[in-house]
């Protein structure tokens, strides 16, 4: 599998955003509502007990303490605290192939050694190539793995505890779980963070909570990861509005579950009808698709001022939107096609 060029999204503002797994949803009024109250007090840092509510609500949601909980600006940010924090220029990362791409660019800032573990077709789904990823892992400082993975939309390990808890045994360094599509999947490891300190999640308010443009997200981890952390950030490091946004979207997490609900079943609707114009495409838990295909659909599908994402060459990925938004995908395609 060879990655694709990136394509100029930029004169597509106006049409169908299906490139980067954007909830299709603006955040919501009740929480736009809360941040202004916040803003018209007055030009203030934000104070501390606003990030301990946050942590206690976030706690809360994954039934652990606030204390394994560091907030971060975005799931981006939590990754960057990682690979930022734990791992010198020269050490070791694995991580699979097709993933999310940030783990590459992370990699390359720290100047660190990637051992990729290629994914192997199975069928409707991408596995993982477990041999390959405990063999590598031993040795390295992180191995970074999205699950469900992004972008074939595959369930990796899906929170097995035998298959982790080899795999945590057997890595020295940090295992990151990167599930920012949990909403959708449903699956966590969180109940292993305090048999296996070496476990870390990642999550993300972007996805089903809509609050993409707020980057707002956290890690969940072991006390002692968590307390390093701390001592490398203030409570400032998530902005004030993206703070209130993520307190009051954990106040109110039904609405995000409703979000993945609908979206969980347009990608079901999506799917089926991919297949009866005769794509290749695999199932998914997550709220995006893949596609296996050798022709051009990027840019036929560009100049209809619909974006979709070509992670791979002969690979296409496109963000489930609204019900809507899939009949006009559909409509387009079979058009194109
Ligand atoms: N991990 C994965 C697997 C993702 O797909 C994304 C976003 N596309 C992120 C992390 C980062 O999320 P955020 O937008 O919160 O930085």
């Amino acid at each position: 599998m060879k990655e694709s060029k990136e394509y100029d999204y930029s004169d597509i503002k106006e049409g169908l955003r299906l490139h980067l797994n954007e909830s299709p949803y603006s955040p919501p009024d009740f929480i736009i509502q809360e941040i202004t109250k916040y803003l018209s007090q007055g030009n203030r840092y934000q104070h501390p007990d606003l990030s301990a509510r946050f942590k206690d609500l976030v706690a809360e949601y994954n039934k652990v303490e606030p204390s394994n909980i560091f907030p971060t600006p975005g799931g981006d940010g939590a990754l960057r605290s990682m690979f930022y924090n734990f791992a010198n220029p020269g050490d070791t990362v694995v991580y699979n192939y097709p993933s999310y791409s940030m783990y590459s660019v992370y990699s390359s800032v720290r100047g660190l050694k990637v051992n990729r573990v290629n994914l192997l077709e199975n069928g409707d789904w991408w596995k993982e190539d477990l041999d390959k990823l405990y063999d590598l892992s031993k040795n390295a400082k992180i191995v970074a793995i999205d699950d469900p993975n992004n972008p074939t939309g595959s369930p990796m390990l899906k929170a097995d505890k035998k298959l982790i808890s080899a795999l945590a045994e057997n890595t020295k360094g940090f295992i990151i779980f990167d599930e920012a599509y949990y909403e959708f999947s449903g699956y966590s490891v969180s109940s292993l963070i305090n048999e296996y300190p070496n476990i870390v999640i990642v999550r993300t308010l972007s996805k089903a909570f809509s609050l993409a443009s707020f980057r707002v997200g956290y890690l969940i981890g072991n006390k002692e990861v968590i307390d390093a952390l701390n001592k490398t950030s203030t409570p400032f490091d998530v902005a004030l509005p993206s703070l209130i946004a993520g307190i009051v979207a954990m106040e109110n997490p039904s609405y995000a579950k409703n979000i993945a609900n609908e979206i969980s079943e347009n990608r079901e609707f999506l799917y089926n009808e991919l297949k009866k114009l005769g794509l290749h495409v695999y199932k998914s838990v997550t709220n995006f698709l893949f596609i296996k295909d050798d022709r051009d659909l990027l840019n036929p599908l560009l100049t209809r001022k619909i974006a979709i994402r070509k992670p791979i060459n002969g690979y296409y990925r496109i963000t489930v939107g609204t019900k809507k938004q899939c009949e006009i995908l559909i409509e387009n395609l079979g058009d194109i096609l």
